[in-house]
This record gives C-alpha cells, sequence and structure tokens, in this order.
C-alpha cells in the first residue's frame, strides 16, 4: 500500500513545469518554487512513511505547493496588526513611524543623499550636522552623538569615559533589558569596573560617597525602566548625585532608557522626568533610546557637556556604532516634530497612540463590533469592555493608560486556537487572552487596519465549526 502511493508521487519536475505555480511564482528566483516542491513532497512522504497519508492528491498537492510558494515569496519580516495594547512592543517593532516620516525616509533610500555632503562647499560635510542642531536646540545640550542603539550608547560611554576605573552604581540599579542588556555585562564588556553601592531596595548617598577613591572614574545612574521596587526603597536623586559628582570632580552618567521630550503627565500618569529635566540637573551625560517614547528610529542618543562627548565621539567604538542614512532620516524627520510640542503629540504615532482619548478607542472598538456581529451571530460573543493599556518599551512599568478592547468569547473553538489562528493569518493579528476571552486592545489599532482585522476574525471564526 505504501509502495504504491509512494510510487504515485509526481515527480518534480511536473510541478516545476505547473502554469499555475509558475504564475505565482511571477519573475522571483526559480530556486523558490523548488524549494517549495521539495519541502511539499518531503511532508509527503514522510505523512505516507508514518502511515498519516492514505491517498495521493495531485490537486492538492499543487495547493499546498501554491501556499509554500507564496510563503516563501513574503519577507519574513511583514506587518502585524498589535491588538496588545502595548504601545511600544519590543517584540513588534517598538514605535510605527507616520506616513509622512516614511515618505521622507523612501527619498532618502531610493536615491542618493547629501549625508555627508556640503552643498554649499562642494565637498565633504558632516553626518549629523543638523540632527545635532535640533537635539541642542530641544535641549540645551551642549554636544551630541548618536549611535545604534541605547545598549551600545552605554557601552561606548563607558568605554570612553571609564576604561579601567571604577564606575559606581547603585545595587537598586543593576538592571537587565531585554534579556541580553545586563549592566554588569556591559560594564565589563567596556573595561570598566562596577563598584556596586547600597542594597537592593535602598541606596543613600554616603554609600556612593564611601566608595570613591583615586580611582573612581565615573557615577552611574540606570534608570529602573522595566521594573519597580516598592515598599521600603531609598535612592538616590541625579541631583544629589550630581553635587557628589562636581564636589569629588568625578562625571555622572545617566542611562535614561527610554527618555522623553514631553512630561507624561499630559497623559495624565505620573511624573518621570523628561530629558530635559535630567540635563538641568546637572548631569555631564545622559543617553537614551530613538525608538521608545521618543518615537523615531532604533537609536542611541548620547547628550551632554561638550568635554566628554568630544571624548566620547572621538572613541572607536563611536565608528563602529554609527547609524546609517535610514536612521537618520527618521531621526531627523521625527525630531524636528519635537521643535512644537502640540505638532510632537499629534504627528508622531508614539504620543498619538499613547495620548487617545478612551472615547475615540471605544468608538474603535464598537466600530470592530459592528463590522463583526452581522457576521459572527452564531459564532463567537462580541462585547466592548474597559481594561488597561501599558506604555511598553520599557517605560512607565506599574502605569497604565484606560483603554477599550473588543472582547470575543468563540463558542466553538478555544481561546487558545482562536489566538493561535489569529497569529497565522496573512496579516497576523497579536492580541491577548484574559478571562477565558480573547482581548483586542483597540489603543494600538490602526483605524485602515480595522477592515483586515474584521476579515481575519471572520475568515477564523467562519472555520471553526
Ligand atoms: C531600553 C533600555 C536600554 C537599551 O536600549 P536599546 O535602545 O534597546 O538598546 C538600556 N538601558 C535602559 C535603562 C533601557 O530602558
Amino acid at each position: 500500500m505504501k509502495k504504491e502511493l509512494f510510487r504515485q508521487i509526481p515527480k518534480v519536475d511536473v510541478f516545476l513545469s505547473d502554469k499555475e505555480l509558475l504564475e505565482v511564482l511571477g519573475d522571483s528566483p526559480r530556486p523558490l518554487l523548488v524549494k517549495a516542491v521539495r519541502d511539499v513532497l518531503e511532508d509527503l512522504r514522510a505523512g505516507i512513511a508514518a502511515g498519516k497519508v492514505q491517498e495521493v492528491d495531485v490537486d492538492r498537492i499543487r495547493e499546498e505547493i501554491k501556499s509554500e510558494l507564496k510563503k516563501l515569496l513574503r519577507p519574513k519580516l511583514h506587518r502585524v496588526i498589535n491588538a496588545t495594547g502595548v504601545v511600544l512592543h519590543t517584540n513588534l517593532g517598538r514605535a510605527p513611524i507616520s506616513e509622512r516620516v516614511a515618505e521622507h525616509l523612501k527619498e532618502i533610500i531610493t536615491g542618493y543623499s547629501n549625508l555627508e555632503y556640503d552643498l554649499e562647499k562642494g565637498k565633504r560635510g558632516l553626518r549629523y550636522r543638523n540632527l545635532e542642531w535640533i537635539l541642542k536646540e530641544l535641549t540645551g545640550a551642549e554636544d551630541v552623538c548618536v549611535v545604534n542603539n541605547n545598549a551600545g550608547a552605554v557601552l561606548l560611554v563607558l568605554s570612553a569615559l571609564a576604561k579601567g576605573k571604577e564606575v559606581i552604581v547603585s545595587r537598586g540599579e543593576l538592571i537587565e533589558i531585554g534579556g541580553s542588556f545586563r549592566i554588569p555585562d556591559v560594564m565589563a564588556q567596556s573595561g570598566a569596573i562596577l563598584k556596586e553601592v547600597g542594597t537592593t531596595n535602598k541606596t543613600h548617598l554616603r554609600d556612593y560617597e564611601s566608595a570613591i577613591n583615586e580611582n573612581t572614574g565615573l557615577l552611574l545612574k540606570v534608570h529602573t525602566s522595566n521594573y519597580k521596587i516598592l515598599g521600603f526603597t531609598e535612592s538616590v536623586s541625579t541631583e544629589e548625585l550630581v553635587e557628589l559628582g562636581r564636589r569629588y570632580g568625578i562625571p555622572v552618567y545617566e542611562d535614561l532608557g527610554s527618555g522623553s521630550f514631553i512630561d507624561v503627565r499630559k497623559l495624565g500618569l505620573s511624573y518621570e522626568p523628561t530629558v530635559q529635566d535630567v540635563l538641568k540637573s546637572g548631569v555631564d551625560v545622559v543617553s537614551f533610546s530613538g525608538d521608545k517614547l521618543l518615537g523615531g528610529a532604533q537609536a542611541g542618543i548620547i547628550l551632554g557637556k561638550k568635554e566628554f562627548i568630544e571624548k566620547i565621539k572621538k572613541h572607536p567604538l563611536n565608528r563602529a556604532l554609527r547609524i546609517d542614512k535610514m536612521t537618520l532620516a527618521v531621526l531627523e524627520a521625527t525630531l524636528v516634530y519635537y521643535l512644537d510640542e502640540e505638532k510632537a503629540l499629534k504627528e508622531i504615532p508614539t504620543w498619538r497612540l499613547l495620548s487617545q482619548s478612551p472615547a475615540v478607542i471605544r468608538e474603535r472598538a464598537e466600530k470592530l463590533v459592528e463590522l463583526l456581529k452581522p457576521r459572527l451571530l452564531d459564532k463567537a460573543l462580541l462585547e466592548v469592555v474597559e481594561d488597561e493599556s501599558e506604555v511598553g518599551g520599557g517605560a512607565l512599568p506599574l502605569q497604565r493608560l484606560p483603554t477599550y478592547c473588543v472582547a470575543v468569547k468563540p463558542l466553538s473553538l478555544s481561546v487558545g486556537e482562536l489566538d493561535c489562528r489569529l497569529r497565522s493569518c496573512e496579516v497576523p493579528v497579536i492580541g491577548r487572552i484574559k478571562d477565558e476571552r480573547y482581548l483586542l486592545d483597540m489603543r494600538t489599532v490602526f483605524d485602515e487596519e480595522l477592515e483586515i482585522l474584521a476579515n481575519n476574525l471572520f475568515r477564523v471564526l467562519k472555520g471553526s465549526s
């Protein structure tokens, strides 16, 4: 029986000249079709060998090859619908950028640009000139350096300012972010010597002071981005640390993590220092990410006093961690909006998503239910419910924004299965499961995505019984 089935499997060549499949392939490279055919036939053979396949149906094989080929033709990195409500979702690409910034980016990368060319003088120019100007204007910083990401910024600052020297940091701030970024490891890599002081929950100014010796190179403050220590806690403020640094002639560096130019109290959240506040408190150097609350591209922005930033810029790691023109284009076009805060809140998607009123989110949720209800009456229970969204991106870990979700309770499917099927749609949907219901947080769903989202849900639930 199995032998007969194996014999019935068509030759690879049959599919390689199949008109339908060639049409799907279009002018893409032929090895992609070869791979799709081989993969599907291999699976088929394995299925027969395991006794799971009882017949060889050529039409079905062709369909499978077609869907496999479509998958191969599509970039592995593609759009998803973020229905988690987490605005800066590191796994989903953090900050989305606006159409206008994207248009500018397109113009820069589809042709040549004056990246390092001075059009007035007709010779080589400075790569970061305009970026530097905007950042100085926004923050009052004396000097600016921009690198690949904030992890790179921390490594660079420590390497340039504290190699071979001791860096004093509170035990409550020895953070790990996203698995591979750990302050003690970055410190070791930079050649600086970690000098931990205080305890997990309490660190006093005297702890820093008594750790200072002739080999102290830097006082470091790290924003505890993705957690909070609650209860009996004490930490030293940036101002106090700056005062201590001044007294002993030791520079102070703050890794701010998210780094916002806008006061988050505007969103009804509790106070977090802005980049401007941190600089005003007198730190010598501060660094933060370009794609967290800033809402731009992946980058690490370093601001501070000229004497230190100059040292940082001259370090060979700066060249190794340099940003490319795509990042530069997005950052520059995004940062300009901050020159007018109202514009930033309106034009930068991150801020737009964060500052939406619950009423607007609720309207979007109701619209989705409206699109779905007539089609899904017998397939699922739908309800608009209140819930809370997160800022994400390692910013404001305990703070929540009131939001509205569409809660879906499938009638003939488990919630887990619904979640799984939505993730495998052509435009996958990522939501969350809560109390046996599937929640679609409408804060992070764009209006243009509602139709696709509704179609996805309809298709996924339609085939559920
Ligand atoms: C996010 C974060 C980093 C890492 O920044 P990336 O831009 O992701 O490299 C470093 N330090 C702190 C405190 C952070 O919050």
